[in-house]
């Protein structure tokens, strides 16, 4: 067990050696792998005589420097390290060491996901395989080659071009692959295993012929289909949208069962969790389509963002995580319905990381420490990242943007650079300053604005005020740089104007002149800045049925539900005039996968957030008063609606049939609140006749939360069909786990004694015991059960995968929100995690956050 300790961004230094280049041999066994490690490595600061290489539990078999082995006086192994002293300016060191991937339940290094052997490099796995300058900033020409029984494993991967097959006569073979372009560590990869596969081509604008293929278990090949469309898509869009094309011969995807993240970018070789690679009609649901879509053009754009220019250390992981979700979120908008998209994308933020920017972890885009680097693949670094990319977007203007871009790449290409060095960039390409945005990097919270709205005489006055949060520690922050999109309607809803206001002062006042009656104010248009808004007006409704900003339009149909809600929580009734406006939604004409996201009410965690102290039961309350009441007054209209877009039989993945199963699925949810015979009875036959793993799931859902007799039928054919696709048992795992039902913390105890549920892949985990604890009724449950439960599996797990318990111990970062009877019950489970023996720094350092901000 190694110490705790803090790393922090002013500590850095340059690295003191480069590695010219590194030479990997990996003979794959059964019980352990040997790896032999040969790097040419040179003195950069020659003051240095000790060679300090990062190393975890080193089994070390030989230490040679050029043709000399070196004895134990010339080496020592401590603290994560190995150090080999008094070395020459410039020479060649070979390691031969041991490692047991069959044994590697972290799932970091190289480990096995069933039956095939893979790694998992970023951000710090790579020392776990072989001694290294294990840091982003130290980048190398790879050549590896990989030995494994011929049988076993017929497929052997790694980054770059295949250049060599070694048939040896016996049962092993071999095959090398070099790597030409210079990288670090985390991004080194390796697979080895009995595959299956599915094989296309891309031409390179510039004509260069590449082999896509896509690796995955056998009899999954059909599913690989849309993976390799959205990789051909996202190929031809990063030419056209940022002339970048692809820059080896081959590119390889490889899906795997057991991963801890969504996917990895390793260069030439994409390793993915499978459940953002296969999909078919029968298993997929839309959103796993579009999902995969999306991922597999993420880890496709990092080659440029990411790969090519890399990070110099990991404190700049928004560099290439901010900029590369901006990329995939800009993707699939072109691709698809752009105004769901935006939506999609503010809902997530709100849901992730804004709960995560007001809790005991909230931390700048760029943070300034951490304990374990793991915990820091977070929303914040990735998608408020992509806002602030997204604000430098808007101030540069698209043409200005793509300058900046292709800058950026000219002047960084090959190296590992920081955000200053990206912001260097965007500003001396377009000539706009911004060293006041800068602060958006390095502060944590989320910007709140005060918005006052005056008319006089013909003048519209909007004054502006930034209300700042205070850090985690209780610092008093800066006001902050950036873009403000608004407009100004007349009383038809025609558009006066459109501005964007710059923002930089705490306070500001905008005046708009000529003006002949009130107008009504459209603002933070598109969702322009990553801020909350904080008006007292009634314009909702007005807004709700003219806004032209596809935004501003689900903004205030939020809003005004919010409003709604939280009159019904105060008891204060119900107000009519929301009901009417919710009447006209239902009217409107428009895109149907939109109108399916204006017609949803407000989330349990958005009115949460909003509550100094949480207490969830009169949030669930006034909600389902609110829904009763809707599908009351307009279940005919609902009722249309459905009949009208159900198609049970249809299988289309066509941008209309997907949005017609969003829309009816919309109001069969809003339907089911009623909980009556009819409505039942339609789910139950949706669930019967429907051919769509979308409709099937939506169906089985609503069963479960209202019809026990019916789920029980459903559910155990679901599970006789699907028992053996892993992917499919997330998803009733997930629906059993996030279950409003009495006993539900009772059945998803039961569930880990299910044949199906495996707690060493991360995926199951995460759909049992993740959804359960973000399950807010059965886990803020009185008499403390539901705490006491993911703690347990907090503690079980951590000696498993670290990385997969600290994701669970987020569940308590909502503790000072809590009232005291439910700080006391938590406080207890905090405590019993903190002081487990051996418990890993990834768990400690957020269970520690939590606690000591109570401190005070
Ligand atoms: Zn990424």
């Amino acid at each position: 067990m190694s110490e705790i300790k803090t790393i922090h961004l002013k500590e850095y230094k340059k690295p003191a050696f480069s590695i010219e280049s590194v030479n990997l041999t990996f003979e794959l066994f059964e019980e352990y792998a040997l790896v032999s490690n040969i790097m040419s490595i040179k003195k950069i600061d020659e003051t240095q005589s000790i060679l300090s290489l990062d190393s975890i539990d080193l089994e070390l078999k030989e230490l040679w420097i050029n043709d000399l082995q070196l004895s134990d006086s010339r080496y020592t192994i401590e603290d994560e390290k190995l150090n080999v002293l008094n070395v020459p300016s410039a020479f060649t060191l070979k390691i031969i060491n041991k490692i047991y991937p069959q044994n590697n339940t972290e799932l970091e290094g190289l480990y096995k996901s069933g039956t095939i052997f893979c790694t998992q490099n970023e951000p710090e796995g790579f020392r776990c395989i072989t001694p290294y300058l294990d840091r982003p900033d130290v980048m190398s020409v790879f050549t590896t080659t990989v030995i494994a029984d011929k049988e076993l494993y017929p497929v052997l991967l790694s980054n770059g071009n295949k250049t060599q097959c070694h048939d040896s006569f016996d049962s092993r073979h071999g095959v090398t692959w070099e790597d030409p372009h210079p990288k670090p560590s985390y991004l080194f990869a390796l697979v080895a295993g009995d595959l299956g596969s599915i094989s296309d081509e891309y031409t390179t604008a510039s004509g260069e012929y590449v082999e896509l293929n896509i690796y995955c278990d056998k009899g999954n090949e059909s599913k690989c289909h849309h993976a390799m469309k959205s990789l051909k898509e996202a190929m031809l869009w990063d030419e056209e949208k940022y002339g970048r094309e692809y820059d080896l011969e081959i590119y390889n995807i490889v899906a795997v069962d057991s991963f801890n993240m969504g996917a990895m970018e390793n260069k030439g070789l994409n390793i993915f969790n499978s459940a953002y690679v296969l999909a078919d009609t029968d298993t997929a649901s839309d959103a796993n389509y579009m999902g995969i879509q999306s991922v597999i053009a993420h880890e496709y754009f990092h080659n440029w963002t990411g790969n090519r220019i890399t990070c110099r250390d990991w404190f700049q992981l928004t560099l290439k995580e901010g900029l590369t979700v901006f990329r995939d979120q800009c993707f699939s908008s072109d691709l698809n319905s752009s105004e769901v998209q935006r939506i999609e994308d503010v809902k997530a933020l709100r849901e992730r990381q804004f709960v995560e920017d007001a809790s005991p972890t909230a931390h700048p885009i760029q943070p300034k420490s951490y304990i374990s680097m793991n915990n820091f693949y977070t929303s914040t670094v990735y998608e408020k990242g992509a806002e602030v990319i997204r604000m430098i977007h808007t101030l540069l203007g698209e043409e200005n943007y793509r300058k900046a871009t292709d800058l950026y790449f000219e002047t960084f290409d090959g190296q590992a650079v920081t955000t200053e060095d990206f912001l260097w960039a965007m500003s001396e390409a377009s000539g706009v300053d911004l060293s006041a945005f800068k602060l958006w990097y390095h502060q944590s919270g989320t910007p709140k604005l005060e918005v006052k709205e005056s008319y006089n005489n013909g003048v519209f006055t909007l004054s502006l005020k930034q209300i700042i949060p205070d850090t985690v520690s209780g610092k008093t922050q800066q006001v902050y740089f950036y873009p403000l999109k608004m407009a100004l309607l007349d009383e038809n809803g025609i558009e006066l104007l459109e501005k964007t206001l710059l923002i930089s002062k705490e306070l500001e006042e905008f005046s708009f002149e000529g003006l002949s009656t009130k107008p009504t104010l459209s603002i933070n248009r598109d969702f322009c800045a990553p801020i909350i808004i904080e008006e007292e007006h009634s314009n909702f409704s007005f807004l709700m049925k003219h806004d032209t900003n596809s935004f501003v339009k689900y903004e205030a149909a939020q809003s005004f539900a919010i409003e709604t809600i939280e009159a019904l929580m105060r008891n204060e009734g119900l107000n009519e005039e929301y009901i009417e406006a919710y009447g006209h939604l239902l009217d409107l004409d428009i895109d149907l996968s939109y109108k399916a996201l204006l017609l949803e009410l407000p989330s349990v965690s958005t009115l949460m957030q909003r509550m100094s102290i949480v207490d969830f039961e009169p949030i669930y309350k006034a909600k389902e008063e609110l829904s009763l009441r809707l599908a009351t007054v307009f279940k005919e209209k609902l009722l249309n609606i459905y009949t009208q877009n159900h198609f049970a039989k249809s299988v289309e993945l066509d941008a209309l049939s997907m949005s017609q199963r969003a829309i009816k699925n919309r109001v069969l949810r809003a339907l089911s609140s009623l909980e009556s015979q009819d409505i039942t009875l339609l789910a139950k036959t949706q669930y019967e006749e429907s051919l769509t793993m979308t409709d099937r799931v939506v169906a089985l859902d609503i069963l479960e939360n209202t019809h026990p007799t019916f789920a029980q039928v459903a559910l155990r054919d679901f599970y006789a069909k699907y028992k053996n696709e892993t992917l499919v048992m997330n998803k009733y795992f997930s629906i059993l786990a996030a279950s409003d039902r009495e006993g539900t913390l009772q059945r998803v105890v039961a569930l880990q004694n299910d044949e199906v549920y495996d707690e060493k892949v991360p995926n199951l985990v995460r759909s049992l015991v993740g959804v359960f604890a973000r399950n807010y009724k059965h886990f803020h449950s009185k008499d403390g059960a539901g705490y006491s439960f993911v703690a347990n599996k907090i503690i079980e797990i951590d000696k498993i995968n670290p990385q997969m318990a600290s994701g669970l111990c987020g569940a308590f970062k909502i503790y000072n929100k809590m009232n005291d009877i439910s700080q006391t019950l938590m406080k207890v489970e905090l405590e019993r995690i903190i002081s487990t023996q051996e418990l890993s720094k990834n768990s400690f350092e957020i269970i520690s956050k939590i606690l000591k901000i109570n401190k005070k």
